[in-house]
């Protein structure tokens, strides 16, 4: 990759851009040390109460901070810490904000923070969206999944026993505040989850911004703080460009989904949980460039770039065995509509097709990236 976009923007105090949705557009602040300062979140927040919503892993590390930081801005905080875990995505939880919210008589003009990562995005978005028909809410992100991904977009929800992310709402948040200094806590394992994202973003539509990503992949992993601030930014614009442009999910935002026709087949054929979903998407997107490279749509160095960078974000490039069930397990998901699987193809690098594929070349594609 040439070096004119080895590139990376020296690191300012803090950035800002836009999402542009018409009278629901908002801002989203990225930089490091964001939740201490006095102005930056309670800038965001239109009335005097706030409720954050968080758990208990996050509630130790952060909570003590923001609650700080708004009340010397003369918020009035009220805490709800709920149990750490995607399995606590659920209708008790939504509850136990719900409980909190009416018991401490919250009223419309309470703004709901979201403090965590995706799962607590979600749910609290879903939270602010159906409380009082809709209270403000504010996201603030602290996985490198939910400052690239989740908290952009308005996507909110919970979990239903018999699927994943089955029950929710479009709601935009007032504002996202990406504090990157949250990033030095996170584990490897779910950076290297959020980078997956990160790098989808500039397979799908932005070849300088993958040829930037391959350059800086090292400094990234090793959570290089310059780095992370222009990954992040680029990725949030990137997705907000694309939201803008089909905010409800009818055409364009599908590609958004590169990878993770194969990765939802891995994260449920292993059992949810197993995989980390970032995990899955990294292998899944090594699986769509070999199939994307057998139909002749990318050339093998495109393919092979693909799977390096992959690998050196810390993912797996090979898939686990899941036999006669991959058919199964890739049509269940929901882009599968009219019954035949549509794949997320790259043609060429940078840019993307939709399409079903042949089943014998597909197979190959299976038996090829699959460990024996
Ligand atoms: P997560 O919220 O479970 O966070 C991962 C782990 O990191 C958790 O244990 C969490 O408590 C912990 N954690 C969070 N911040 C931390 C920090 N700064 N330091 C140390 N530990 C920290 O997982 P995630 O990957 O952030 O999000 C996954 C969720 O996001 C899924 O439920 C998925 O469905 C959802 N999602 C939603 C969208 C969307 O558009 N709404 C998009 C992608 C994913
Ligand atoms: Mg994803």
């Amino acid at each position: 990759s040439s070096s004119r976009h080895a590139m990376t923007p020296p690191l300012s105090t803090s950035q800002t851009l836009n999402v542009d949705l018409g009278d629901r557009s908002y801002p989203i602040t990225i930089g490091q040390g964001l939740l201490g300062d006095k102005t930056v979140v309670a800038g965001k927040i239109p009335g005097k109460r706030v409720a954050i919503v968080t758990n208990t892993v996050v509630a130790p590390l952060y909570l003590q901070q923001i609650t700080a930081a708004l009340t010397a801005a003369g918020k009035q905080v009220v805490p709800i810490v709920l149990p750490d875990g995607e399995e606590e995505k659920n209708w008790a939880s939504l509850m136990k904000v719900f409980d909190v919210l009416l018991t401490e008589k919250c009223d419309r003009k309470t703004t709901l923070v979201a403090l965590g990562g995706g799962v607590i995005g979600d749910l609290t978005g879903f939270a602010a969206a159906a409380y009082m028909r809709g209270v403000p809410f504010v996201q603030v992100p602290t996985t490198l999944l939910s400052q690239v991904d989740s908290s952009v977009g308005g996507k909110t929800g919970i979990n239903h026993p018999l699927g994943k992310n089955m029950i929710g709402a479009f709601y935009q948040p007032q504002a996202v505040v990406a504090d990157t200094s949250t990033l030095n806590t996170l584990p490897a394992r779910e950076l290297s989850a959020g980078l997956s994202e990160v790098i989808k973003h500039g397979a799908i539509i932005d070849p300088p911004f993958f040829d930037w990503i391959e350059a800086n992949i090292d400094k990234l992993v090793k959570k290089d703080a310059a780095a992370l601030g222009y990954a992040i930014k680029r990725s949030c614009e990137i997705k907000s460009d694309v939201v803008r442009q089909d905010e409800r999910e009818g055409g364009l935002r599908a590609i958004l989904n590169f990878g993770h026709t194969f990765g939802h087949a891995i994260e449920a054929g292993m059992g949810y949980g197993v995989w980390l979903h970032g995990e899955a998407v990294g292998c899944g997107m090594v699986m769509a460039a070999d199939l994307s490279h057998r139909l002749g749509f990318i050339d093998e160095h495109a393919k092979a770039r693909i799977t390096a960078v992959v690998k050196a974000a810390g993912l797996p490039t090979v898939a686990p065995d899941l036999g006669e069930r991959w058919i199964e397990l890739m049509e269940v998901d929901k882009k599968n509509e009219g019954g035949q699987i549509k794949f997320i193809l790259l043609k060429p690098l940078g840019k993307t097709v939709i399409m079903p594929v042949p089943l014998d070349v597909l197979q190959q594609t299976l038996a090829a990236c699959t460990k024996a």
